[in-house]
């Protein structure tokens, strides 16, 4: 039986699945059993940053490998260490929690958040979030989630949560001064909401006001951090700290690791017996944290994505003008991109099939946006090539309606 049919008879039917065995994964490229090669516009859900098997991360993974697979909390975990202090320093005074994943790290979280309010004089209580927030699956940080697709009727843990809406700073001051919320989270750039960058004077706005509210900032990076949008995290586009940090995704190197970082001042709410995680942090997963840091901040990674992201920008800009209003708008920071196209949500899904079929991966998120998450690594003959295939679909589009 092939294994399509044996993917669907012993997996649980949780993704619309691709019929494509990957075999190989080779810079930007993933390889199926055919031999087909794919460019991996989606890299994992911004997960592998630096394309796959990157040879240094893979040296970096054979060498911890050969030392230690797995120690328990209990002891040392010397590549954790390096990594959390390495983190710190890239961002903010205060200390790591570490997860294996990022709903995981907001899960730590909303306990902090809770830990804080218990101590805190304040009557408060509950997170504001933003209209269609991702914030996670699990029971604790569905709730956190606006959409209503992924939040359904699970029952979800017992605390207040308040949506207000994206980009207006009066709405949430009104919710601050009405529900006492205890924390305000949200993505710098709302990933599977559809790609839809918060705007600088918002993030400073809502800074501002956690700030004269005593109400916690908290940060959701787990898809905008590591480079994603061309600083380690999205934040520092901007004037704002938060209080606290989630990281996840692209931060173990294509292995399960998230976490939070929590400012001086919140990072000893926890105490022994507070959190923890049997596997978190693996030390496969830290080595690998570190050596995307070393390509990132000491091998010029970031920089050399800011520029093939800044070539990507500008040959989709291009294509936006040439498209005939089909490409209504590129949106994003960095590699984190939606193309909102002027067709259906068939029509959308027709491309990403044909583009799929023609070698290119892409991600499509709220039906009509084409979600670009891509390597760091893009090369702007890889560029070159998913415009060229994306012009020809649109035009077909327009002789498919004609
Ligand atoms: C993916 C994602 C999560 C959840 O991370 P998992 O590792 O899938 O649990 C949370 N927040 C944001 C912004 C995400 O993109």
């Amino acid at each position: 039986m092939n294994w399509m049919n044996r993917d669907q008879q012993y997996i649980m039917n949780t993704y619309q699945r691709l019929p494509i065995a990957v075999t190989k994964g080779e810079g930007n490229y993933l390889y199926d059993e055919e031999g087909n090669s794919y460019l991996d516009l989606f890299t994992g859900l911004a997960v592998n940053i630096l394309g796959h098997s990157h040879p240094y991360l893979v040296q970096k993974l054979e060498e911890q490998a050969g030392q230690f697979l797995h120690i328990s909390n209990v002891f040392l975990n010397t590549p954790a260490i390096t990594l959390a202090e390495r983190l710190v320093k890239e961002t903010f005074p205060g200390k790591v929690f570490f997860s294996n994943s990022g709903t995981e790290a907001v899960e730590a979280a909303v306990k902090l958040i809770h830990k804080w309010k218990k101590q805190d004089t304040d009557e408060k209580d509950g997170i504001a979030v933003l209209g269609n927030s991702f914030h996670g699956r699990t029971l604790g940080a569905v709730k956190l989630t606006r959409q209503e697709n992924v939040y359904q009727d699970f029952p979800a843990a017992d605390y207040p949560v308040y949506e207000t809406a994206p980009e207006d700073l009066e709405a949430l001051e009104r919710l601050f001064q009405e529900k006492k919320p205890a924390a305000f989270m949200m993505e710098p750039v709302l990933g599977s909401g559809g790609i839809m960058p918060a705007s600088r004077s918002f993030l400073e706005g809502a800074a501002a006001l956690c700030r004269r509210y005593r109400v916690l900032f908290c940060l959701d990076e787990i898809q905008t951090g590591m480079g994603r949008t061309g600083e380690l995290f999205a934040y520092q586009h901007t004037d704002v700290t938060p209080d606290l940090l989630l990281f996840a995704k692209g931060v173990g190197g294509g292995l399960p690791l998230g976490g939070m970082i929590a400012r001086e001042g919140l990072d000893t709410l926890f105490t022994p017996g507070d959190h923890g995680a049997t596997f978190a942090p693996s030390p496969l997963s830290a080595a690998l944290g570190n050596a995307v840091l070393d390509v990132l901040l000491e091998q010029g990674g970031l920089e050399q994505g800011k520029e093939n992201a800044g070539y990507l920008w500008n040959s989709l800009e291009y294509l936006k003008v040439r498209s005939g209003g089909l490409l209504r708008e590129v949106r994003g920071q960095g590699m984190m991109l939606g193309l909102r196209l002027q067709v259906s949500p068939e029509d959308v899904q027709r491309i990403q099939k044909q583009l799929l079929r023609r070698g290119f991966m892409v991600n499509v998120t709220q039906q009509t946006i084409i979600r670009l998450l891509p390597p760091l690594t893009l090369k702007p003959e890889d560029t070159d090539a998913f415009t060229g295939a994306l012009e020809e679909e649109l035009l077909k589009e327009v002789s498919i309606h004609d």
